[in-house]
């Protein structure tokens, strides 16, 4: 391919995927794209939007997902857990989607999982309402099985315009089906930890979720270390 055709081709995978990109942040209810968040990520510096912008901006985003039935899901779900913490957050953890617990209380992140993921918070020496909790899938996946394909897609809107408002420092990927979702890749765990990947301009990093952890103690020794990769981005 010669340099011309290379930048043309470069320039319309760019189009193709802000198009998309907006496209599917509409679906989810966003009527305004964040100010000084380039979708196509090309301003990785973050955004100056005041609280109050973040939280006019995702409040139709959040009152669309409320409300949502665009997948399965939304027939066996009790709440939709949209997230929790601050718009301002610096950092932001995606786990896979709600469990029973939070299904009940329609908060991310509260049962045994969740009490071990803010004891993780802590130790990093940050309070787990500084930080923002999500998930990949809004509405809890019956017995708690992954999340499919297509639920994905069809929650996918709410993620982006969530990571993109808030526009934190650093994105933490909890597990391979939130690292697979962000970054779109079937490559395993193995490959994803231990490295600084990106999210549309945002540095990313990927950590084993903390119910592998209670399942796996051993492997809180490579958490910590994902996490002081975190608080090494964060400085
Ligand atoms: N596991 C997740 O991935 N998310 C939650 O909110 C709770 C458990």
């Amino acid at each position: 391919m010669t340099p011309d055709a290379g930048s043309r081709k470069e320039f319309s995978d760019l189009v193709r995927e802000t198009q998309s990109l907006l496209k599917s942040m509409q679906a989810a209810g966003t009527t305004e794209v964040p100010k000084g968040s380039d979708p196509a990520g090309s301003d990785p510096n973050g955004s100056s939007l005041s609280l109050t912008d973040k939280e006019k901006i995702l409040a139709p985003t959040k009152a669309k997902a409320l409300a949502c039935t665009d997948c399965r899901l939304c027939k066996t779900r009790k709440s939709v857990v949209f997230g929790d913490g601050s718009l301002e957050a610096d950092l932001v953890f995606v786990g896979e989607g709600p469990g029973r617990d939070e299904d009940e209380q329609g908060v991310p992140f509260v049962g045994a999982a969740g009490k071990l993921l803010t004891k993780i918070i802590e130790a990093m020496k940050m309070k787990r309402e500084e930080v923002y909790i999500c998930n990949v899938v809004k509405c809890r996946p019956p017995e708690n099985r992954p999340p499919e394909q297509d639920e994905i897609a069809a929650c996918s809107g709410y993620l982006q315009a969530q990571l993109l408002t808030i526009r934190p420092k650093v994105i933490c990927a909890l597990g391979r089906t939130a690292a697979s979702a962000l970054l779109e890749t079937e490559a395993p765990m193995g490959v994803l930890r231990g490295k600084t990947l990106e999210w549309k301009g945002i540095p990313l990093i990927v950590s084993y979720h903390p119910a592998y952890l209670l399942r796996n103690p051993a492997a809180k020794k490579d958490v910590w270390e994902d996490m002081k990769r975190v608080l090494a981005l964060l400085r």
